[in-house]
């Protein structure tokens, strides 16, 4: 599932590839995935304009089309853009295209259909409707520590909640609470100074890192829990057999011997 990481790296490609070129036709294989638009709105809407620039926020992306004019992209479970060339056939489960005079196209594909697409005139209006928290990457670390530290519930159920800090899910969430020694039931009230402190780099080192290595799953460190989460997966500190659970109603993987719970 596209989390911070992956969202940020499509945004960037998204950069390098569509922008300032003139949208001809918007093609809407599946409707399902627009929000609130129809299909022949949503050209309407688009046609003649340009991808301007992004931002992205959390797992969303916002590519801005024109004077309070924004296209809002959710990526969902499967979802993901490719830039297809003259003589390209688009991805499987393309769900829309964006053709542009150049003749090249961006595909939003999306296999299971969790995806969003959606105009909007206002990002920060959207955020705050939707109770959107801040961005995990834009958050500095006493604001971090308030907004974690003073919370009822588990600590992995808070890096989840999208309403107080925006971009984590489950496969990142696990890999900062392993990089900070923190057992994902925690109680949040329970973390100390330090643990929040390094709960915080972690959240900056992990993301970081994901994001320079354009989150390819073969380029991750060998010292990452993502590379080993799973049945018969073992630490790759100690290399003890890893152990989950279910924390918020997602399954979590760690170690309990680097993750020690607070007595
Ligand atoms: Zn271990």
């Amino acid at each position: 599932m596209p989390e911070l990481p992956e969202v940020e790296t499509f945004k960037r490609y998204l950069d390098s590839t569509s922008l300032h070129q003139r949208i001809t036709n918007v093609e809407v294989h599946d409707a399902y995935v627009l929000k609130r638009v129809s299909p022949r709105e949503l050209a309407r809407r688009l046609k003649s304009h340009r991808f301007e620039n992004s931002h992205r926020h959390g797992k969303h992306l916002f590519v801005h089309i024109g004077d309070a004019l924004w296209l809002r992209v959710h990526f969902g479970m499967t979802g993901g853009l490719q830039y297809v060339k003259r003589d390209e056939e688009p991805p499987k489960n393309t769900r829309v295209i964006f053709r542009f005079a150049t003749n090249r196209r961006l595909a939003f594909h999306d296999q299971r259909k969790f995806g969003e697409i959606e105009l909007i005139k206002d990002v920060d209006d959207f955020l705050q409707t939707r109770g959107i928290g801040p961005d995990a990457l834009e958050i500095g670390l006493s604001q971090f520590k308030t907004i974690v530290g003073n919370r009822r519930g588990a600590v992995k159920a808070i890096l989840l909640n999208q309403q107080v800090i925006a971009g984590i899910g489950n496969l990142y969430a696990d890999e900062i609470l392993f990089r900070a020694r923190v057992h994902p039931a925690t109680q949040a009230a329970t973390l100390s100074n330090m643990d929040l402190r390094r709960l915080f780099c972690a959240t900056r080192c992990v993301l970081g890192k994901a994001i320079a290595l354009k989150t390819d799953f073969n380029r991750l460190p060998k010292s990452w829990l993502m590379t080993r989460r799973g049945k018969r997966g073992r630490c790759p500190r100690c290399c003890r057999a890893l152990k989950s659970q279910m924390i918020g109603s997602r399954t979590s993987w760690f170690c309990a011997y680097c993750q020690k719970r607070a007595a």
